[in-house]
Parts: C-alpha cells; structure tokens; sequence
C-alpha cells in the first residue's frame, strides 16, 4: 500500500511541510477511503462507528490529510485530544527519544522518572494550592472509574451523584453514570449499582433560573432521594462534553461545592474534556475558583497519546493501600514523555492564550450567524470549546427550545462533504460542537466558518 508511506512520522524531514489549507483533490470519500472503507466494514467490528469514511494520512496545525491527498479542516482535534496540534514537534520528538529508550517496564514494577515528573506537574496545574498526589491511566473512562474507587475508599460511602446529559465513559461503571442511553447505553446493561442522576445547570433550558436556584433543586433531589451521609462523592463535568457543551449558569458548582464541603460529600471534576487549556485556562473549574477534592483528566493532556489522570487532595489519594491503584500500561513511558512535552508547548507557545483568541475568532462568527438565523438556538462554551444549539422555528420564523437534530446532521454532512470536520453532540443531537487543536490558524478557521455559513444559507 502506498499509504503506508504517507504515514511516516510527520516530523521525517524527507515529508514535504502539510500545507495549512483546505483542499479538495478527489470527492468525500475518495477512492482510496473508499477502499479502505470496505476493508474496514469487513475486518472491524461493526460497533465501531466512524464520523467520516475519510482515512487520515497525516495530521497538523489545523489540517487532517487524507489518503487520497484530500486536506481538510480539523474542527474536532480527534474529540478535544490534539490540543497542541496532532504531530506537535516537540511531542514528536519526545515519544521518539523515550521509544528509543523504553517503551515499558511497568511504573508498578520498576517505576521511571516520567511518571513522577507527570505526576509533579498536574499537582501544580490543578486548581488549589493544597497538598496533592497524582495517579496515571490510560482513559478517561478508567480515571473516572479510579476517581471512585478512592472517593468510596476515603468516605466508606457508596452513592454517587452524577448529572443530567453527562458523559463519563463506555466500561460498566462508567456506562452508569453517563446519561445518555443511544449509543452508549442500549442493550449492554446491568450496570453498576449506587449511581444516582440530579438534575443539570442548562442555561438555555431553565427558564433563567439562577445557579444558585439549579444547585438547591440538585441538592434537594440527593438530599430527599439519596440522604447526604450516604453520599461518597459528586462528580460533574464544568462544562458538559458529550452531554451538548453545557456550561452551568454561574453560581451552580460553587454552590454545589460548598454542599459537599458541609456534608463530607468530595467533590470530583470530570476535566476529561474542559481540562489542559481546551477552555482558556488551564482549568474549566478555574473559571469560578473552584478547587474540587478531585480532578480527572484524560484527552488534551499527553498530544494525542493515551493517557489519564486523576490528580487530589493527598490525605484522599494516600489513603489507598499500596496497589489498590494501578494497571499494567498506566502512565506509559512515552505517553508520560509526549505529557511533559504537551504542557511544555502549552506554556511555551501560551496556548492558553490562543485558545482565548480562538474563542473570540469563533464566537464572533457565530454571533453573527446566530443574528441573522434563528435556527440557532444558543451559542455558548469557553476557549476552544464552543458549540452552537439548533432549534426549530415557529410560525412566525422565531426560534424555539424544540431540539432540531434533522438539521444538525445536515449542516454538519455539508461541511464534511466540503472538507471541514465538525464533530455533533448534545442528548438530543441537535448541537454542533467546535473543538479544533490550539495550532489552528485564524484563516483556517475563517474559511471553516465560511463554509459553515454557506450550509445554514443553502440548507432551508
Ligand atoms: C471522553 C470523556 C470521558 C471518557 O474518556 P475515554 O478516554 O474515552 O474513556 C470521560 N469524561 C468526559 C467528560 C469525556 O469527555
């Protein structure tokens, strides 16, 4: 196959420079994806699903390349994974180094410099300036179930308190807790016991209920049906992911830290997808100046590596026996190296700044869009994290808070098929969500939103 030559490292000096513009040399899918595609459905399990039957060749800045020579625009960063772009140099380099020094020994067995040094660093990162101790995993879903585990071990409690449209993973305990049924859900049941849902902080659905007013609707549904010295721990997502971008009013999770404070409840951040500066702060907690117990972390953090963190308070994670936390692969060597060289870019080139800037890009074109077209709804998220909700219109052509995912789907097959990846989202599919790596350009996202434009226009 000549694709595996294009798949080379992109950082091979022998590859000419991916040039950062859209552009389309064959139809969406070409015909090589095309033939990939049906090698696909006949070798991989068809529950593998794919949003585009595009086959990346390679990938940086704010391009995707395809193996038909196809480029086009990464609005999605691989689900809010390739923060400092998908072949960031300095993360290229240091997965090289480490691969060529070891790929493994297992940190569990004989431990390594890396691990410790991640470990250093997400304890300065994350919010507060307490004592804390950091353990590392591969997904997020296995840091979120980790996360419980010490919340249940420090509490001697069992309840957990998860919210309406989270998301916290696909294994059995983490199905239970995510809300939304299809896909995630269906058919794989039982799943995991002592997972209780209160209700969500979504602005654009309440109403105009204050944080405060949505916390004490919360803490009254834990208070009545749970009963607060049962609870072990509240984890919440700072702005929603999967769940549709939503980000509670202000006021909702000081409130609902303050609660667990006063009842012995930890509180738990899912920063899976809000966290390592996808928001425009290191932190979507920091926002609010809120220092939860505990803090997980995944996606954005290694460059596109697997790894996971949950990072807390130290008298929590230290109460754990030695090896009630651990696993063969996690905290890998080369995921721990392309780690420090992600936060080291991070910093370097202030990233965090550049996701503000791109927040700015992005919600001045939306704002005009929204403006001038009331089929959307909302348009809200932070940073890099932005999303718009689609809603129908009434007679009289105004918007209403009825979810159109019809729409959605179509506005995003459109800018697909022109060479934009946007990825959708939302309990009811009917939101469009903005994620692209930090490396994007400003044209580059210019000429996406163009693109996006040109779909609402001609879509009626
Ligand atoms: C993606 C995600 C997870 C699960 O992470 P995986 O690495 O896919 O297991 C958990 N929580 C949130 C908020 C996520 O966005």
């Amino acid at each position: 196959m000549t694709s595996q030559t294009l798949t080379a490292a992109p950082s091979d000096s022998s590859l000419p420079e991916l040039k950062q513009t859209r552009h389309l040399a064959t139809e969406l899918p070409g015909p090589r994806s095309r033939e990939l595609m049906a090698r696909k459905t006949a070798a991989v399990a068809g529950g593998v699903g794919v949003t585009m039957p595009v086959f990346a060749a390679r990938a940086g800045g704010g391009i995707v390349e395809d193996i038909d020579g196809n480029r086009l625009i990464d609005l999605g960063s691989g689900i809010a994974v390739t923060t400092v772009g998908a072949s960031a140099p300095a993360v290229v380099a240091a997965v090289q180094e480490q691969a060529a020094a070891f790929t493994h020994t297992c940190f569990t067995v004989t431990p390594y410099e890396g691990y410790v040094e991640v470990a250093e660093r997400l304890n300065a990162l994350t919010p507060g300036g307490h004592a804390k101790r950091t353990a590392l995993f591969n997904s997020g879903a296995e840091a979120v179930e980790n996360a419980i585990k010490v919340a249940r071990h420090a509490t001697g409690r069992d309840a957990v308190i998860v919210f309406d449209h989270a998301y916290h993973g696909r294994t059995n305990l983490t199905m239970a807790m995510t809300a939304k049924v299809m896909p995630y859900k269906k058919g794989f049941g039982p799943f995991a016991g002592e997972v209780y849902r209160a209700p969500m902080s979504y602005p654009f659905r309440d109403g105009g209920l204050s944080g405060a007013e949505v916390a004490r609707r919360a803490i009254d549904m834990i208070e009545k049906q749970v009963g607060a010295d049962e609870v072990a721990c509240l984890i919440v997502e700072p702005i929603q992911g999967e769940g549709g971008f939503i980000e509670p009013a202000l006021g909702f999770l000081p409130a609902l830290v303050e609660w667990c404070r006063a009842n012995g409840v930890l509180f738990i951040a899912d920063e899976v997808q809000s966290g390592i500066a996808r928001t425009g702060s290191w932190f979507a907690s920091d926002l609010e100046g809120v220092e939860p117990d505990l803090v997980v972390m995944a996606k954005g953090v290694a460059g596109g590596m697997p790894l996971s963190a949950i990072t807390g308070r130290a008298d929590i994670m230290d109460g754990v026996h030695a090896g009630g936390l651990g696993g063969t692969y996690g905290g890998n060597p080369v995921a721990c190296a392309a780690a420090l060289a992600a936060l080291d870019t991070i910093e370097r080139e202030d990233l965090i700044g550049r996701a503000r800037r791109i927040e700015t890009v992005i919600r001045e074109r939306l704002d005009a869009l929204a403006a001038r077209d009331p089929r959307v709804g909302d348009v809200r998220g932070r940073g890099a994290m932005i999303a718009i909700e689609l809603v129908k219109t009434d007679e009289d052509g105004n918007g209403t808070l009825e979810p159109d995912a019809t729409l959605t789907n179509a506005v995003a097959t459109y800018a697909r098929n022109a060479g934009v990846i946007v990825l959708t989202c939302g309990t009811y599919g009917n939101v469009l969500r903005f994620l692209p790596p930090l490396s994007i350009s400003d044209d580059l996202l210019h000429d996406a939103f163009d693109v996006l434009e040109e779909a609402f226009d001609s879509i009626r």
